[in-house]
């Protein structure tokens, strides 16, 4: 009796100062489906994350250890203030044109036992989360290092992982890496090891059991801040750690500074109970907003690479000008001329060759790499987008020529200052007229939006590898399932794809082997998304592909207003629709041994139910032709997909 009156007393006390003391806050999606819930316990500030009241992440820690004190433990609940935020805003870019944010933001701040704050603030929309810490300034300090932070991300037990683990630092290629190409697992425990045992690079996909869908992801990282990642995982949890002491050749901090008062990046969670949300969230770009105007945006379009299978070999004026061709005959915009053009080609050809490309209404783009002392990389041109003075000078030079795109590679890692790196040669090419794109690269995180002159950004196993490892070729069904919900859910993926060679060499007879069909190539074209698509075809691809397959390659979009998955499992199969201007494009592979046999619901993309549309297909003669589908109640008669085999449907969105 005692002991309950003790308990009730306690329990009154805490009410009666509820007003002032409360910990637990809670706030809901506009739609009322999501919802973050705040405490505080034993002084560490927590988080939960329920979607239709399930758990999707469970109670987990928040704030983070910096010089300037502890702000993840003696806290307390001192303030919370609530809000709404809507816009609306138009990308060219990414997987939709036309994009309306609306969601509800909680702001709750902290306190430790002299005062010291610190707040985070929550945006939920309806299907994300969105977090991150706003510091004050000190009393005398108007900067801070952040040492380590405590934010993690629990998950339910029965949880299982699609990621990918970060590789240790200074490895592989002239020691290049981390450069985000590493292999996924799929569907495994959270108990498994990652390959190198530093944890996993975003996205990260989990699976929570009947109960849904999360992708973990960050967002508006700059060079105010370095690029973070997800630990090893421990009782369920995964905590954001910083980079490696030794990547960047172990020069620069690992932990990151900001000047106060001054703000994180947002680190973000997309959740649903299908996968629909993952595939299409706009998160990474919601939360963003463009740093600078530029004087010429990133034109849109396709190009000719002639690395891709004719590798170092190719890099020679008489072979560009083959792929110049080839461009021009395609009606593409660009032809993008890879490493040693300085040594194998020189500055007086290059001009050369961009003047006959103009002449045939095509583009160069000019490969660099970004080194430097980061890495042992010889292929050159070195040391020229690494500091101001040479970098300027190249822009200048290509400016003066009309080239208005770069390809730069083999980057340090995710440091702050790599990640200055970044941004600086952004920056600078924007004032040439330049645009760029990252290769050997870390995850763009809102770059889309931020940062109008970038295009996009390797940062996956990319179809290089097919030529480099036969393995690579017979896991190219698997991996291309796996992109739409993860990697290119948050950001612009150049992959190099699109192959109608059969052997992945010059003469297209030897080399390693293609396992896929031509219909499963013209497939990614769709399935994968970037701005500018920088194509494996070949110039005899002009006689010996499927006259069907040329014909889709000359006409295919790479920019899209609408995304929308239809049906899928990463690691099994997929079926996307992209949407440009008035047409649909659904895109479907097949990575399963078995034949798939798909009754496609339609009736998202197609509101009036009925249309005969033409569909890209397989065939045993011709390697790929059109049929016609009938499409009745939003449902599309049935398509039979072979094991590593693909289609395109093209629907009137009218
Ligand atoms: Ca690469």
């Amino acid at each position: 009796m005692k002991i309950k009156i003790a308990l009730a007393t306690i329990l009154a006390i805490y009410s009666s100062t509820d007003m002032a003391y409360a910990a637990k806050r809670s706030i809901k999606s506009p739609d009322g489906k999501l919802e973050v819930i705040t405490d505080v316990k034993a002084g560490t500030p927590t988080y939960m994350v329920k979607y239709l009241d399930k758990i999707m992440i469970d109670e987990s820690p928040l704030g983070f250890k910096a010089d300037i004190g502890d702000f993840s433990s003696g806290m307390t609940d001192v303030k919370q203030v609530e809000r709404n935020v809507r816009k609306h805003y138009n990308q060219d870019r990414i997987k939709r044109s036309d994009i309306d944010y609306e969601a509800n933001v909680l702001e709750v701040t902290y306190a430790d036992a002299d005062g010291r704050q610190m707040m985070v603030e929550w945006q939920v929309s309806d299907n994300n989360v969105a977090f991150r810490y706003h510091i004050p300034n000190g009393k005398e300090r108007r900067s801070a290092v952040i040492e380590k932070e405590e934010s993690s991300f629990k998950f339910p037990p029965y949880t299982t992982t699609f990621i990918t683990p970060q590789s240790n630092p200074m490895i592989g290629w002239k020691r290049t890496k981390p450069s985000y190409e590493e292999p996924y697992t799929n569907d495994s425990p959270m108990s498994a090891k990652s390959l190198y045992g530093k944890g996993y690079t975003f996205p990260a996909l989990f699976h929570v059991g009947n109960d849904g869908w999360v992708l973990l992801s960050e967002t508006g990282v700059d060079g105010n801040y370095c690029g973070s990642r997800l630990s090893e995982c421990k009782d369920g949890t995964y905590s954001i750690a910083y980079p490696m002491e030794g990547e960047n050749n172990g020069n620069g901090s690992s932990s990151p500074g900001i000047s106060l008062p001054g703000t994180t990046p947002w680190r973000t969670i997309t959740v649903g109970n299908t996968l629909d949300p993952i595939v299409e969230t706009t998160i990474p770009w919601d939360l963003v907003e463009p740093l600078y105007e530029t004087k010429a945006a990133t034109a849109p379009g396709r190009g000719t690479w002639s690395w891709l299978l004719w590798q170092d070999g190719s890099i020679n004026y008489e072979d560009q000008v083959k792929f110049i061709d080839l461009a021009a005959n395609m009606g593409y915009e660009n032809a993008l001329i890879d490493n040693w053009w300085d040594k194998n080609i020189g500055k007086d050809g290059i001009e050369r060759l961009s003047a006959y490309a103009r002449s045939k209404n095509v583009n160069l783009i000019l490969w660099f790499s970004s080194s430097g002392y980061w890495n042992d990389i010889e292929q050159s041109p070195t040391n020229v987008m690494s500091r101001p003075i040479p970098r300027k000078k190249a822009m200048k030079w290509m400016q003066d020529n009309g080239i208005s795109k770069i390809k730069v590679d083999f980057f340090g890692g995710d440091k702050q200052e790599t990640i200055r790196l970044y941004e600086d040669i952004l920056s600078d090419a924007n004032d040439y007229g330049i645009s760029v794109i990252f290769h050997g690269c870390t995850l763009p995180r809102g770059w889309e939006r931020m940062y109008p002159n970038y295009i996009g950004s390797e940062a996956v196993l990319a179809s290089e590898n097919l030529v480099f490892g036969q393995d690579f070729c017979n896991n190219e069904a698997f991996n291309a399932t796996l992109h739409p919900f993860i990697r290119n859910a948050v950001g612009s993926m150049e992959y190099g794809g699109t192959i109608l060679n059969h052997r992945l060499n010059r003469d297209n007879n030897g080399g390693t082997i293609r396992m896929t069909t031509d219909a499963f190539q013209l497939a990614t074209a769709i399935l994968f998304q970037n701005p500018v698509q920088n194509f494996a075809l070949a110039p005899n691809n002009l006689e010996d592909a499927p006259a069907a397959a040329i014909e889709f390659m000359k006409n295919v979009p790479t920019t899209w207003d609408d995304t929308k998955l239809i049906k899928g499992y990463p690691g099994k199969y997929v079926v996307l629709a992209r949407r440009n201007k008035n047409k649909w494009y659904v895109s479907g592979v097949n990575a399963t041994s078995d034949k798939l046999k798909l009754r496609l619901d339609l009736s998202s993309i197609l509101p009036n139910g009925r249309q005969t549309a033409p569909v890209y297909v397989s065939d045993k003669n011709e390697g790929v032709k059109t049929k016609s589908v009938k499409i009745k109640n939003g449902i599309a008669s049935e398509l039979t997909v072979l094991p590593s085999d693909g289609f395109v449907m093209i629907i009137d969105a009218d």
